[in-house]
């Protein structure tokens, strides 16, 4: 049959673009095709290490689409290198990959953890001996056979198929599987790219990122393999390290110009995870906080109802609310001294008495709860005379340590409560339990949501003892305390929640739950005979709204010290008082915007009617509008 030349045109030209396609598609997947066993094997122990550490559980099937297309990269570095260096490099990549994966799979069966910012510091910071006595301590038993049996066999198998793969894929004639891997190998790199764009920003964003505040919020699923892990471990440390660097310079040009030291004994009492809604202070009916009440009631306890906390992650409330910087201000915390330190300059003894971490002189790095800074040995030295060395289970047992200090003619004594933190019932013994189940009256919870409330309760009035007894050592004193607590919780008020949540933006109950916090300052008799003006300045500054990233400023304030670092518009009890001051949660979204009206609209409550003294009110949820999460 003749064809018209027309059609002959198009027929040719279609076989052209076919085998245009097909020689495009053939170079895409050359790179895997050249380097087939290796892609395999990277796969396998990616597969082993999930297995072992999450037993397959989460968003392992997307973490796969970003290992392919990391291998694709490799692959493609591979065979762009010349064919002698290629090979060598692979080899490293070989060795890399299963001791890498080795001894974090091992760290997991033995110890339950990954590569982690404070798992990279230990390591690194052991020298030889140490390194010994850990393998002796913990290289034995069950864990390292088991680690061993995965690894071991796979490298034999692939070493094995790297010498005679080739011939048995001729012999099995599976020389198929070619034009196969040719087609597979576009399309999953097409499929994995479109589905991992939210990832790689996460993962830009955190390596780009030079703040400790936003680093430490990236979530370890966004590294999903151990060499990912390593690499976020290490931007941690370098960027904590940076960090300290800058502070530690501030903090040695420190001066003080001059004190009147006009309260001479301050006590800070830092409390932990306190839902102030659970508080009798704040409007709570079942009998939390009897003796903080009755404080209250003979007027020697001033508790403010519009004071929120700058993040809900102790951290970074410690780094904010000890750093002379504030968040609304530019650049980062450690462009501010730590305020502790200004007391010793002005002549004040400091005591830093903490349940939560203790005096590691040896700990330079990373930490989680605060300590990484507090605990660095030049700032340590600069902040405190007296630190405690011991933890404990109770806080009642914890404050104690107190006895063990010798006060000077001046004292600022810190105390850093384990208050509320979860687990609640982990708070107190048994002898300490007053309420249960069956006095939690909420009737849309299940009973385990009652236990959970009623362990709540019972950690909060355990706390209000606590608070009682550190007042008492300061009873005979002429002595102000200050109370609050870093952050809040959520306690399955009027949602499912319960703990905190990193979200952002947060929701407005989210902000009126995490971000709301207790603060109550305790004045002793003789502090009260002996300076009316502070009790009645503290008074008058009740109702106002301040943020916890302030404080060294009013502690300042209440010691008289004069300095550069001092701002009376920051001081809540100046009556300078910046009272417009935008309270940016998180360095980012502002409170009072959040939560305006919303039924966490407090302060509007409180506006209009200006001299009711009822404690705060709880708002109709009914009308709420907001994401739970
Ligand atoms: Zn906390």
């Amino acid at each position: 049959m003749r064809l018209h030349p027309y059609i002959k045109h198009l027929l040719t030209g279609c076989r052209q673009l076919g085998v245009a396609l097909w020689l495009a598609v053939q170079a895409v997947a050359a790179p895997v095709r050249r380097n087939l066993l290796f892609c395999l094997t990277m796969l396998a122990i990616h597969f082993i290490c999930v297995w072992r550490q999450t037993q397959y559980e989460g968003e392992v099937w997307l973490h796969v689409e970003e290992v392919i297309q990391d291998l694709y990269v490799i692959c493609l570095v591979l065979t762009l290198l010349p064919r002698r260096w290629r090979r060598v490099v692979r080899r490293v990549l070989y060795v890399a990959a299963f001791v890498l994966a080795g001894f974090e799979v091992f760290l997991t069966e033995r110890l339950q953890m990954l590569y982690t910012p404070t798992a990279l510091q230990l390591l690194s910071e052991t020298n030889p001996k140490e390194t010994s006595e850990f393998f002796l301590a913990y290289c034995h038993g069950p864990a390292l056979w088991r680690t061993l049996a995965l690894f071991v066999p796979l490298a034999l198998l692939v070493r094995w198929l790297g010498k005679h793969g080739r011939r048995w894929v001729l012999k099995l004639k599976l020389h198929w599987l070619l034009p196969l891997l040719n087609v597979a190998v576009p399309v999953l790199l097409v499929t994995a790219t479109l589905d991992t764009t939210e990832q790689r920003r996460r993962q830009w964003h955190f390596f780009t990122e030079e703040s400790s505040m936003r680093t430490e919020k990236a979530k370890w699923e966004t590294f999903y393999t151990p060499a990912w892990r390593l690499a976020w471990s290490w931007h941690m440390l370098r960027v904590a390290d940076g960090e300290l660097e800058v502070l530690r310079q501030n903090m040695r040009r420190i001066s003080v110009d001059s004190c009147s030291a006009r309260c001479p004994n301050i006590v800070l009492v830092i409390g932990e995870s306190y839902n102030k809604y659970h508080s009798q202070l704040y409007g709570y009916r079942p009998k939390t906080t009897p003796h903080q009440l009755q404080m209250q009631r003979e007027g020697s306890l001033v508790a403010f109802p519009h004071v929120v906390s700058c993040w809900n992650m102790t951290s970074n409330v410690f780094k904010h609310a000890l750093s002379t910087h504030s968040l609304d201000q530019k650049g980062s915390w450690c462009r501010g001294v730590l305020f502790p330190a200004l007391f010793r300059k002005a002549g004040y003894r400091v005591a830093f008495l903490t349940n939560q971490f203790k005096a590691d002189r040896g700990q330079k790095g990373f930490d989680f709860n605060g300590s990484f800074f507090l605990n660095d040995p030049e700032l340590d030295t600069l902040c405190f005379d007296h630190r405690n060395t011991r933890l404990y289970r109770y806080d009642r047992d914890f404050i104690r340590e107190y006895e063990n200090y010798r006060p000077a003619a001046c004292n600022l004594i810190i105390f850093h409560l384990f208050g509320q933190h979860e687990k609640y019932s982990y708070r107190l013994g048994k002898e300490d339990i007053y309420f249960t189940t069956d006095s939690v009256r909420r009737r849309r919870l299940k009973r385990s949501q009652k236990q959970v409330v009623a362990d709540y309760d019972n950690a909060t009035r355990y706390n209000d003892d606590v608070i009682r007894r550190i007042c008492d050592y300061f009873k005979d004193d002429d002595a102000i305390l200050i109370y609050f607590a870093d952050h809040g919780e959520e306690v399955l008020d009027f949602s499912n929640m319960e703990g905190r949540t990193p979200a952002e933006p947060p929701v407005p109950i989210v902000a009126y739950y995490e971000f709301g916090v207790p603060f109550e300052i305790w004045f002793s008799p003789k502090f009260k005979e002996s300076h009316p003006d502070v009790v009645d300045k503290v008074k008058q500054a009740r109702d106002r709204r301040f943020m916890t990233d302030d404080l060294p400023h009013l502690m300042m304030g209440l010691a008289g010290i004069h300095s550069k670092y001092y701002n009376p518009h920051r001081d809540l009890f100046h009556h300078d008082f910046d009272t417009t001051r935008q309270r940016l949660i998180k360095g980012l979204y502002d409170y009072d915007k959040l939560v305006k009206g919303t039924p966490f609209d407090v302060y509007a409550k409180y506006r209009r009617e200006p001299e009711t003294t009822d404690p705060v009110k709880k708002p109709n949820y009914k009308k709420a509008k907001w994401n739970t999460n």
